[in-house]
């Protein structure tokens, strides 16, 4: 449920509320609005519904959150969410880029990679150094080596740095190395992992699971807001369907679904949705156009040697094609760069 304060509500009714539901084992989420203070209350719905909390001084109104996921819904929280890594934002008004190669390779390729799609005016850098692929036998990642790459040219380009983490085990080798912890399709639903990254200080990124409804991938974010981290970005990559023209299918009405449903900003993966580079452009104009809060583009100097993703990956020219498209796409809904 959420519990709204009224406006001139004192420190000691706020405070003998958040003792009440305490004393009652149930877990306070506080959000303090412009006009208001609201109180999110998760925890045993019979508990919840017994409580009179309506009499308690300070207290306006109680709204029962009727959708499975109560922390990223928009009854919890009417305004969008910023998330904000370094002095970026991912969320509001700005539409941010992340860019750079599916996996991190080498040092020189990494930096020149990142210097690149900096100057044309990426926010955050991406790669991977642990990578979930399809076959034991495909390149794997540099491991920590790779991390110390991407955390190098993060020194050099000032750019912060996402990269995804796969185990648990490897949490506290990601978090000492990234700004953005990214949880992939593939683990969408792996609950420990997500309750691992909850309990964290970082922001996630959050892409959705291509064989999982808007709902679950709504209720994977649950698990992680529910450990107390709400700096989420969720990330629509292509969901598996009958089509097969292209690697992924890009559901587009996502975007818009999901500014309904939460708060939370949501990005698009074109490069991952349609797994041939032509249509990555198109697709990242579309996700301007359907209000998304940024893209994820894989970037490579050379696509043809990538080891991996290099079919779906843009050289620098056609990022620059892509990025000068956007930004005059941009302004037209009010938004920039
Ligand atoms: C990635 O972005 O590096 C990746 C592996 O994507 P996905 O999890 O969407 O397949
Ligand atoms: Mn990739």
């Amino acid at each position: 449920m959420i519990i709204v304060l009224k406006p001139d509500a004192t420190e000691e009714e706020k405070q003998h509320l958040l003792d009440r539901i305490d004393e009652l084992g149930l877990k306070p989420h506080i959000s303090v609005g412009k006009s208001r203070t609201i109180i999110g209350v998760i925890g045993d719905e019979d508990v919840i519904r017994a409580l009179p909390i309506e009499a308690i001084a300070g207290v306006e109104k109680v709204i029962p959150i009727l959708k499975p996921f109560k922390l990223v819904s928009r009854e919890f929280r009417e305004e969008d969410t910023i998330v904000r890594v370094r002095d970026v934002e991912i969320g509001g008004r700005s539409f941010t880029v992340i860019a750079g190669p599916c996996s991190i390779e080498n040092r020189e390729m990494l930096v020149d990679i990142a210097k690149k799609v900096k100057n044309l005016g990426a926010h955050i850098l991406r790669g991977g150094a642990f990578k979930p692929r399809t076959s034991p036998y495909s390149f794997q990642g540099l491991g920590e080596e790779g991390l110390k790459y991407l955390a190098e040219a993060r020194e050099i380009t000032g750019m912060p740095v996402i990269t995804e983490l796969m185990d648990p085990r490897q949490a506290e080798l990601i978090y000492k190395y990234t700004d953005i912890i990214q949880i992939g399709t593939r683990n969408m639903a792996n609950f420990d992992l997500l309750k691992e990254v909850g309990s964290m200080d970082k922001p996630v990124m959050l892409k959705r699971g291509f064989m999982s409804k808007i709902k679950e991938f709504l209720m994977s974010a649950e698990y992680i807001a529910s450990e107390g981290n709400l700096k989420i970005i969720l990330c629509e990559r292509g969901i598996r369907t009958f089509e097969d023209s292209t690697r992924n299918t890009l559901d587009i009405s996502a975007v818009p679904v999901i500014k309904d449903l939460t708060h939370l900003p949501i990005i698009v993966d074109p490069s991952h949705a349609a797994g041939r580079r032509d249509i990555v452009g198109p697709l990242s104009r579309a996700a301007v156009a359907v209000g998304a809060d940024g893209v994820m583009i894989e970037v490579h100097s050379n696509p043809e040697l990538a080891k991996s993703d290099g079919q779906q990956s843009l050289d620098i020219d056609q990022f620059k094609e892509t990025m000068d498209s956007l930004s005059s796409l941009l302004p037209i809904i009010g938004r920039k760069l």
